[in-house]
């Protein structure tokens, strides 16, 4: 147990306790209050537009990611590591230009799609390529399927997609949410005080997610290239084949391309936020699906087709993997147990092992870490040592410490 953990009590200590993830729900819920900046680091971060209102506040930590963390299990399975679902296996889009040009089969791209081309959903809240700045990204709500798949791809940098959330809202149409499985808890969670969302939010949508780098990790690909981001107008992390390449395209008409494995190779050079790296669901446990990679041991030993595991994990999400098989937009390869996905995702398994010990270790250094609900994290502590004195000698080395950014 984390008994002497408490869980932060303002936004700024959230972000100060490198607790914020940069969804985006606190500039939704409060633009008079909070606008998301990109700090110096290369982190979005909600900037303080007046003094701080604690009291007005506190809706936002009910909900906030770095607050809060829960799922609730809706599945008819469960599994102590990858907990509550219906089914998992493969899957790929039906369409072969979606699964040519997705991140990987294109899964999360497919169900979209199929929500608006069969009217269960009017627009999809995702995110994709900000179009004066390709290199980062912003949130988007897609009306048609084309725009759906113009912004399909993982995009491994800051994403605020929740600061969508209120204009789509604002739109009383039913809608589908494509994001990080850290937004689907705070979807879950804000649902508790905003009825609408379980009115109109119809899916929630993730990928499984390894974390997610600062925008360094981008600019050291641009400065490695000795280009600057003003001629930069391409940004695409993968796709395209899975993985598919890194490609940059400039204004001068150059290309640039890296391969997936050389692009990773580092994992020193990651910039992967602090947030994530004590999250205590990264396989997306409060979303109706989450999709994956399913790559042997957990990288790929080159090019594929694109192949998906899809894991369902509510009523509504296997009722739409099996509208979306139906109408063609989804096919469907083998089952997968909760055993493939430990070779799938060994990065996982040792996570969800980890964070106890991790929480306790910023626990020790005085931190505030975020209240954890459904997610089996005391039950899955592997009890290690190591990991609790190295998280905590971090902590306490400031390595977790984050400023708060200035509005303008
Ligand atoms: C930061 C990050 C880390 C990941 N780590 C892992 C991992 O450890 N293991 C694993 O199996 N898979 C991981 N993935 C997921 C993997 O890259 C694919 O996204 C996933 O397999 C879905 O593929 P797809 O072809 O269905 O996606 P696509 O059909 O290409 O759809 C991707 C969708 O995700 C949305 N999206 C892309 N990037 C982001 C983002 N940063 N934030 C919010 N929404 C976004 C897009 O708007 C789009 O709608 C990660 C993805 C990201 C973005
Ligand atoms: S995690 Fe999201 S809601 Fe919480 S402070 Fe950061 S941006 Fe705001
Ligand atoms: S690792 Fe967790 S906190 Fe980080 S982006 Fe992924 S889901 Fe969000």
């Amino acid at each position: 147990m984390i008994s002497e953990a408490t869980p932060p009590v303002t936004l700024r200590a959230v972000v100060e306790n490198g607790l914020c993830i940069g969804c985006g729900l606190c500039a939704a819920l409060a633009p008079e209050r909070w606008a998301m900046r990109m700090t110096d680091e290369g982190r979005l971060r909600p900037a303080p537009l007046t003094a701080e209102n604690h009291d007005a506040d506190a809706m936002i930590l009910a909900a906030c990611p770095g607050a809060v963390v829960e799922a609730e299990p809706r599945g008819t399975q469960s599994d102590p590591v990858w907990g509550s679902f219906t089914h998992m296996g493969e899957a790929w889009a039906g369409d072969a230009d979606i699964r040519y040009r997705a991140a990987t089969g294109g899964v999360l791209t497919a169900l979209g799609v199929h929500l608006l081309r069969s009217g269960q959903a009017r627009f999809i809240l995702h995110c994709g390529a900000d179009p004066e700045r390709p290199m980062r990204s912003r949130w988007q709500i897609s009306e048609t399927p084309e725009q759906v798949l113009d912004r399909a791809g993982s995009r491994y940098g800051p994403s605020d997609t929740l600061a969508g959330i209120e204009a789509a809202l604002a739109r009383n149409e039913p809608f589908a949410v494509i994001a990080k499985p850290c937004d689907a808890n705070a979807l879950r969670a804000r649902a508790k005080a905003d009825p609408r969302l379980d009115r109109l939010m119809v899916a929630v949508l993730v990928m499984v997610c390894g974390g997610a780098s600062d925008l360094g990790k981008s600019q050291a690909v641009l400065e490695e290239l000795g280009l600057r981001e003003e001629e930069v107008t391409l940004f695409r992390y993968r796709g395209h084949g899975n993985p598919g390449p890194t490609r940059i395209e400039t204004r001068s008409g150059e290309a640039f391309e890296k391969t997936y494995l050389d692009m990773w190779a580092d994992e020193a050079g990651w910039r992967i936020q602090s947030r994530c790296k004590i999250c205590p669901d990264a396989i997306g446990e409060a979303a109706d699906i989450a999709a994956a990679d399913i790559w042997p041991g957990g990288a790929p030993m080159g090019e594929d087709e694109g192949f998906n595991g899809v894991i369902t994990r509510s009523p509504a999400g296997q009722a739409l993997l099996e509208s979306a098989v139906a109408a063609g937009d989804l096919v469907l390869g083998r089952a997968h147990s909760p055993r493939d996905y430990d070779d799938f995702q060994p990065h996982q398994v040792a996570k969800k092992h980890s964070v106890a010990a991790r929480l306790r270790g910023l626990a020790s250094a005085g931190q505030p870490v975020f209240a954890h609900r459904g997610l089996r994290i005391d039950a899955l502590d592997a009890g290690d040592a190591a990991q609790e004195e190295g998280t905590c000698a971090r902590a306490k080395a400031g390595k977790f410490r984050e400023t708060l950014p200035e509005a303008d």
